[in-house]
């Protein structure tokens, strides 16, 4: 009976760190996802001089970018 009940603490011990680890682990993922835009490289429309996060930025010639597509149609012909 004593060796069940060891098992059974054991058991609920065990549980309860990998729950505590999950949690933590979900927390810092959460933590660097919510931190991740500020890293954002942020470049200039040639077009409006609107800043915009690269990533969404419109590729245009001679390293230029623009914001949208309609602005590098307007500023490249
Ligand atoms: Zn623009």
């Amino acid at each position: 009976m004593k060796l069940i009940l060891l098992l059974a603490a054991l058991g609920v011990a065990w549980w309860w760190r990998q729950r505590r680890d999950a949690e933590q682990a979900q927390r810092h993922a959460a933590r660097s996802a919510a931190s991740q835009p500020l890293l954002q490289d942020m470049v200039r429309c040639n077009a409006c001089a609107v800043h915009v996060p690269k990533a969404d930025a419109v590729a245009g010639r001679q390293g230029a970018y623009y914001c949208c597509a309609e602005h590098r149609r307007r500023a490249e012909d």
